[in-house]
């Protein structure tokens, strides 16, 4: 395994095709697109990693997998009545479909759902309080303690989240939203410019892999529900896409990084800033695929040739 991670960092650290950087929330445009990292957490208790794993990124979409467990634990299925479990089909900040669905996001990890979840979470105390409990979920998973929001990189995305803020809007005038605009906002883009590296992440996302030595967050049915979304939302537009090539669940954000979960083996964390059209990391996806393909690591069937099975 240790082999395998290395030659994925070695070839996407040499690619010269690296996708592009995204540049709509300011402090994130100066990121140096020549990073890689990749880590994997086993449910051996093993954490391995290669190339860059070890420098801090800005999660933000991936930090919406972390919400949704808040919410959920918040108020469970109720949950459902306000948000939907369908792809969109659409890019993560579109305003079509809200409309026509009467301000009912399709799915939690669309901007739009995922602003109702933050609304869910933040569930009438202050953004601080609920903020501090998210960040808490997120170290008691990663367990460490040092992981923390980055302020720049949240003022930078209200100073200039238009798209976001409109969306919010939106879902308040269909009674789709508690709290105010500017308190789901605030929180929803401290929660977005939560901090990681590669490793950290990998640790984090050990509480959706269904195994007796990974910290038990959340219950069994909930934790197949949040992958199953992440398989069918976690990467936009992109989804189907991702499903095909890696066939495990995955949830990506802007700042280039994925986050994986192969149920009852690993949770697996890759980095790289430059995106491809949907959003999501380009080589991030291309190291998955290979990953994958390697491995044979898939929710849909055991590769019998060339994927080398459990390694
Ligand atoms: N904070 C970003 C936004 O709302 C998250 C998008 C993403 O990571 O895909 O635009």
């Amino acid at each position: 395994m240790q082999d395998l991670l290395t030659e994925i960092a070695e070839a996407a650290l040499a690619n010269p095709d690296r996708g592009k950087v995204a540049t709509y929330i300011p402090e994130l445009a100066g990121v140096d697109p020549g990073q890689f990292g990749i880590a994997i957490a086993t449910a051996g208790g093993e954490v391995l990693s290669a190339g860059d794993a070890d420098v801090p990124f800005s999660i933000q979409s991936v930090s919406k997998v972390f919400a949704l467990a808040l919410a959920l634990g918040r108020v469970g299925d109720q949950l459902w009545s306000r948000v939907g479990r369908e792809p969109s089909g659409l890019s993560f900040d579109s305003v079509l479909l809200l409309e026509r669905e009467n301000g009912i996001p399709r799915n939690p990890f669309i901007n739009a759902g995922a602003l109702v979840t933050t609304d869910t979470y933040l569930s009438g105390s202050p953004p601080k309080e609920a903020l501090g409990e998210l960040v808490r979920f997120v170290r008691a998973a990663a367990d460490d303690d040092s992981i923390h929001i980055n302020e720049k990189v949240a003022q930078s995305e209200i100073a200039t989240g238009h798209r976001n803020f409109s969306l919010a809007h939106y879902l308040a005038s269909c009674g789709n939203l508690q709290a105010s605009v500017d308190k789901v906002l605030g929180t929803y883009c401290h929660q977005c410019a939560v901090e990681m590296t590669c490793r950290q992440l990998a640790m984090a996302g050990r509480f959706l892999v269904d195994s007796p030595q990974m910290p038990a967050l959340v219950s069994i049915e909930r934790r197949r529900r949040i992958n199953a979304l992440m398989m069918t939302c976690g990467h936009y537009d992109g989804s189907g896409d991702f499903a095909f090539r890696v066939g495990m669940p995955g949830k990506s954000g802007v700042g280039g990084g994925i986050l994986v979960i192969s149920p009852g083996r690993a949770s697996i964390a890759v980095w790289s800033p430059g995106l491809n059209r949907y959003g999501n990391s380009k080589l991030g996806t291309e190291a998955m695929e290979t990953f994958a393909r390697r491995t044979g690591w898939s929710v849909f069937g055991v590769s019998r040739d060339g994927g080398q099975g459990d390694l």
